[in-house]
């Protein structure tokens, strides 16, 4: 399909869409030469299609840096590959049963489940990943009702060391061994350039390699899936910057790389969605650091300065505090303005230690 688009677009800078490319799928299906379009889900085929269309779209689309899209490298010239297909449940092909799962023209593969399902499966996504085999599910799940009194703000800075911090005093570090995995992959990685490229030992480091990059990447979504859930729980409104990925991993080279920021913020939000809670980002060219938690006062910190002292009211702080102050600062007024929330008095104000702010739903924000 990707060649024949190609081939349109060269010859007429014009390419096929979707329709188009299912029906093509079809007429080519009796030709001899095209037997091997029978021995794969026709469903899936038709993912394939569709996955080519949303690329070719977006090649075209302005604002987009997407380029015309290419052929992959076959799996035959490259042995890590991360190769992978997308089946649809069709009057219910796709079935979990007796520890094992039922995928269309596949059959019957043992499987190990992560969680119970929630409803019936919708799609599956088979992938091999880091030497496994891995079947990502979707399934429907139903959010609950928008809450209509929430109960407490609190804004988050993640920082360049990768330390969640809330504006209610919330730290998690960057877990410990997520270092030591790095540690080790460096190490690999040394190895690797040691060995002869291409001999069996250099394709045994590079095996390693790339189990431990599964490890990571394991450790990493387990360590964000424990801190979006837990921040969740903890407040009704969330209030995160909304980072500038790119322009931050310039400046702090690797250590953004593997974003475990992003991944933070993304879970944390489906969380709240699925809860009726309300995600908020603040605008992405907000100044958030630097501003004194007291007096509001602006500081230009190099990023190496942890703490610092307000030059108008002297007060001593912790960058990350500060910063997740001023994130929920922005966060309220922006959600007040939009007219999305209303301050209230809570019904019964009780003299606690901890106040908690009490906020009134006035319109449903769709994508917030
Ligand atoms: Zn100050």
């Amino acid at each position: 399909m990707l060649s024949e688009n190609i081939r349109r677009y060269e010859y007429d800078k014009t390419f096929l869409f979707y329709k188009e490319m299912a029906s093509l799928l079809k007429e080519l299906k009796p030709y001899e030469e095209f037997n091997w379009i029978k021995e794969f889900d026709s469903a899936a085929a038709q993912q394939v299609a569709r996955d080519l269309e949303i690329a070719l779209k977006n090649a075209f689309s302005k604002g987009r840096l997407q380029r015309f899209p290419k052929h992959k490298i076959s799996y035959k010239k490259q042995k890590l590959h991360n190769d992978s297909f997308r089946a649809v449940n069709n009057s219910n092909c796709i079935r979990i049963e007796d520890g094992a799962i039922s995928i269309p023209k596949v059959g019957k593969v043992p499987i190990i489940l992560h969680r119970e399902l929630a409803s019936k499966i919708k799609t599956v996504t088979i992938q091999y990943r880091h030497g496994k085999w891995e079947c990502s599910i979707t399934q429907e799940v139903e959010c609950k009702a928008a809450k209509r009194v929430l109960h407490g703000i609190v804004g988050f800075d993640i920082n360049s060391k990768q330390t969640v911090v809330g504006s209610n005093g919330f730290v998690a570090e960057n877990p410990k061994f997520l270092k030591q995995s790095k540690a080790k992959l460096t190490q690999l990685q040394r190895q690797l350039a040691r060995r002869n490229k291409g001999s069996n030992r250099w394709q045994e480091t590079k095996q390693r390699i790339n189990k431990l990059h599964g490890k990571i990447s394991r450790q990493r979504l387990d360590f964000a899936h424990k801190i979006s859930r837990q921040i969740t729980n903890e407040s009704d409104i969330l209030c995160f910057e909304n980072l500038n990925v790119r322009a931050m991993q310039k400046f702090n080279g690797s250590m953004v790389t593997d974003n475990v920021m992003g991944l933070i913020t993304q879970l944390s939000k489906y969380k709240a969605e699925i809860e009726g809670k309300l995600y908020h980002e603040i605008g992405r060219f907000q100044k958030s650091t630097g501003i004194c938690l007291e007096c509001s006062q602006h500081h230009t910190l190099s990023l190496s300065d942890r703490n610092f002292t307000c030059t108008a009211c002297q007060t001593y702080q912790s960058r990350d505090l500060s910063a997740a102050k001023s994130i929920v600062r922005t966060g309220e007024l922006d959600l007040i303005a939009a007219g999305i929330v209303a301050r209230v008095n809570p019904a019964s104000q009780h003299k606690s230690a901890i106040k908690t702010k009490v906020f009134e739903l006035l319109k449903f924000a769709a994508g917030y």
